[in-house]
């Protein structure tokens, strides 16, 4: 793995990959070394800092096996938003997980932090951090959808040409799914599908 040098993470490299093993099964700690190698990828393309992708990729997930009653105390706890409360574990790992990371993990850096919180519905607004980290875990070499080797190859020559094909295609899912669309999804989708 990449030597850390600049300190978004108060250790090293192997002392954070610990950590997150620890957090969650095998099968989602292989996904989160997937992401790594992708963000660290197109990182290296799009002018993203190495050891920020790093970290923000490890840690993207760290909360995703938690209890919906530890969420529940963590909204409470950071005073954030109640309407929260009316979704689930898919939009708390990231949204809610980011303050499980800045306490437990000690990482400060809010580019990294709202990386994270961006991480599963995006933002009409996403620093280049952010939408690596949004395609990289979309696009991971386990992922297999169709499709998936059109936008991989899309993340890797126009980013945010990508991050839209994500948006509309997550979007084209969950309503096929008959599933509820969190509204900064929908935001996501009308600023970048077109980019
Ligand atoms: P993962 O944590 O690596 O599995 O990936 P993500 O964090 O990107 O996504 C987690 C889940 O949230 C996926 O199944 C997405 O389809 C789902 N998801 C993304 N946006 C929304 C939304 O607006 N509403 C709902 N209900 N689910 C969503
Ligand atoms: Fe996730
Ligand atoms: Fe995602
Ligand atoms: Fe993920």
């Amino acid at each position: 793995g990449i030597e850390y040098q600049k300190h978004y993470y108060p250790g090293v490299r192997q002392a954070l990959v610990q950590k997150v093993q620890a957090a969650m099964s095998d099968y989602r700690y292989q996904h989160v070394l997937r992401v790594e190698a992708m963000a660290l990828q197109l990182a290296e393309i799009w002018g993203v800092d190495l050891e920020m992708a790093s970290v923000a990729a490890l840690v993207h997930d760290y909360t995703k096996e938690r209890s919906d009653d530890e969420f529940k105390a963590m909204i409470a706890t950071a005073h954030l938003d109640a309407d929260l409360l009316n979704w689930g574990n898919n939009i708390w790992h990231g949204v809610v997980g980011a303050e499980f990371i800045a306490r437990e993990l000690n990482i400060t850096d809010e580019t990294i932090l709202t990386a994270v919180r961006q991480h599963t519905t995006g933002a009409p607004e996403m620093t280049p951090l952010s939408q690596v980290l949004y395609m990289a875990d979309y696009v991971e070499m386990g992922r297999d959808f169709p499709g998936v080797d059109e936008v991989r190859n899309l993340a890797h020559t126009n980013l945010a040409a990508s991050v839209g094909w994500q948006a509309r295609h997550t979007l084209a899912y969950l309503v096929g799914q008959k599933a509820r669309i969190y509204p900064l999804s929908l935001l996501t989708y009308n600023v970048w599908s077109t980019k």
